[in-house]
């Protein structure tokens, strides 16, 4: 194992990061012979990109390293949890392409736990206390100041254990007591101020039903759950640093497998928010359609707005692991989205905005078809034929009646290239009442046919269309970023996270004509819909105009495409 371990670290020429250090230190050094992490996610939502960066580290680091990873959901908070969640977090890590060791509840050690709080009563390291919570946060007190002992504090160890067991067995309102650790309440590490260990719930669990009313705190529960299954390296946020004398304590004195915690920065994205308790919100107030709404940071979000498992694990593969909270900019998950999509999506001719051109010395009632590239970063895709006739869609931004000075595309006069078509030139225009232009003449020169002049004569301009007898309709949705200001969670004096909501957000287009082949795009079956599968649309770069995938709700008679993200220059690409 150890071999593999130095083998691993050679073939890779990068520098190590800090949790790379540490376990190989470990493993040469023979604090253990093997890697074994675990993703623990509460399952109280559904996970989101700062997720995605924990799995691809605790799944990546046991990879590299010969090693597994456990998933745990981490259940001890009944009030919160569902099954919903549990099953959406095991379809997007499958989705991110990871696969767990094991399947662990910290539920499943329910019993296990219970026996050590017992063992450490016996040992006279806690006891029941009757306080209330508030005044237990009174009696805390504060960096500077000590706490205050509870008047419950020195119960004999047999009162101890009767009331506890009392506890578990109901006879005890919610809030009435609680088994706190007895530590040091003049500790100067406020964790280690007799830290609550159980509090009563008499609420339903999603696995053990109503077999407990007792319930262990995250602190009592993490370090006992990761030393059952012998996690070695338990990775966790920053946040945790200082719990991690804690969790070594009782881990210590219960005298078990003894698991390490390390904490690596959290994943901080400008223009969103990652807290569950939000991104419920916003689900439950209904300001996104659900949780895998496309402009949501959460995995199922990504997935249907196109992106791939691929562009993220390679985002978060960028960003690294770090020791200090940062912020990472929104336009490098973007950036490795078109990374992806450019050698892998397909390429096609949508026109969302379009105004009609008509070809006048194009004979009326003919048609032909040209050839056009799938995808110039990928030969095996090769080519399509696409439909030419005299009556076409072109962008109304691609034309112009009086275009200033550098406008390359269509106007009065001026010639310009359809993309794998012609060279056209705009002789009038027809307009409405209103004086909106409806329909846009053109003449054509047949002899540039396939895109280029035999004279040698250039245009500066190349704009795509569609056959309008050809084309399919279908909407679009083009979204922006879901708020409106770079850290939503600062909202001023009296307003919330939901204030810096942007209300420009989504923008759909209803009217847009794509080239015919996108009618043969596949679409989500029944069946899929049903078992509510992770569902991978095909992905498609619409020229000039972005990266798109086809929206999970779509049907082969209604079409929504959804753009995954634009293309970072379009003109420079299809000028050049
Ligand atoms: P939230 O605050 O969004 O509810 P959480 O930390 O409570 O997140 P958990 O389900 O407990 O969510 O998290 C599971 C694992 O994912 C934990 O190890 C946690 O540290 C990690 N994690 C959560 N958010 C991030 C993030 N933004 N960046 C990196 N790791 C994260
Ligand atoms: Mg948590």
């Amino acid at each position: 194992m150890q071999e593999t371990a130095t083998n691993g670290a050679a073939a890779s020429d990068k520098q190590l990061n800090f949790l790379e250090e540490i376990i190989e230190r470990d493993l040469n050094e023979g604090r253990c012979d093997h890697v074994l992490t675990r993703f623990p996610p509460e399952p109280n939502g559904y996970l989101h990109i700062g997720h995605a960066k924990s799995i691809c580290l605790n799944f990546g680091l046991a990879k590299k390293y010969g090693g597994r990873t456990n998933l745990r959901f981490d259940d001890t908070n009944p009030v919160k949890e569902d099954t919903e969640y549990v099953d959406a977090i095991q379809q997007d890590i499958r989705w991110l392409g990871f696969d767990w060791a094991g399947v662990h509840y910290a539920s499943d050690y329910f019993d296990q736990l219970y026996e050590w709080a017992v063992l450490l009563i016996k040992k006279g390291l806690a006891y029941v206390d009757d306080q209330s919570l508030e005044e237990i946060r009174r009696n805390r007190g504060t960096v500077t100041i000590p706490g205050t002992d509870s008047p419950w504090r020195n119960r004999s160890v047999e009162e101890n254990l009767d009331l506890f067991n009392r506890m578990k067995q109901g006879e005890f309102a919610d809030g009435s007591k609680v088994l706190r650790a007895k530590i040091d309440m003049s500790h100067p590490n406020m964790q280690f101020r007799d830290p609550i260990m159980y509090r009563i719930l008499h609420a339903h669990h999603h696995r053990t039903g109503d077999k407990w009313c007792i319930y262990p705190m995250y602190d009592y529960a993490h370090g006992q759950s990761d030393s059952i299954e012998g996690i070695t390296h338990s990775i966790c946020t920053l946040e945790f640093d200082i719990h991690r004398p804690l969790y070594d304590w009782f881990i210590e004195q219960l005298g078990i497998y003894p698991s390490h915690q390390y904490e690596f920065a959290r994943l901080n994205i400008n223009y969103t928010v990652m807290s569950k308790r939000k991104l419920l919100q916003l689900v439950k107030e209904g300001y996104v359609s659900g949780w895998d709404d496309p402009r949501m940071p959460t995995i199922c979000g990504f997935r249907r707005r196109g992106y791939t498992a691929e562009a993220i694990r390679n985002f978060c593969e960028r960003i690294g692991v770090a020791k200090r909270d940062n912020i990472i900019d929104y336009s490098l998950l973007e950036f490795s989205l078109r990374e992806h999509l450019n050698k892998v999506a397909q390429r096609r001719m949508a026109v969302l905005n379009p105004v009609r051109v008509v070809i006048d010395n194009y004979p009326e009632g003919q048609s032909e078809l040209l050839t056009a590239i799938n995808n110039p970063e990928n030969q095996a895709d090769g080519t399509r034929e696409i439909p030419f006739s005299r009556e076409l869609f072109i962008e109304r931004d691609d034309f112009m009646e009086n275009p200033p000075k550098k406008y390359f595309r269509l106007a009065p006069g001026q010639e310009v290239r359809l993309r794998y078509a012609y060279f056209v030139t705009c002789t009038s225009v027809e307009k409405d009442a209103d004086g909106n232009i409806t329909c846009i003449h053109c003449t054509y020169d047949p002899a540039t046919r396939g895109g280029d002049a035999p004279d040698g004569r250039k245009v500066k301009g190349t704009i795509h269309w569609v056959s309008a007898q050809h084309a399919v309709k279908a909407e679009v949705r083009l979204f922006d970023r879901l708020f409106a200001t770079e850290a939503p969670d600062e909202a001023p004096e009296g307003k919330t996270f939901l204030d810096n909501l942007n209300p420009d957000s989504l923008c759909t287009l209803t009217d847009c004509r794509l080239e015919p082949d996108l009618s043969n795009v596949s679409t989500r079956d029944k069946e899929q819909q049903k078992a509510n599968e992770a569902w991978e649309p095909q992905h498609f770069q619409f020229e000039r105009l972005g990266y798109f995938c086809l929206d999970s709700d779509a049907t082969k008679e209604h079409l929504i495409f959804n753009r995954s993200c634009t293309l970072k220059d379009s003109w420079a690409k299809i000028n050049g």
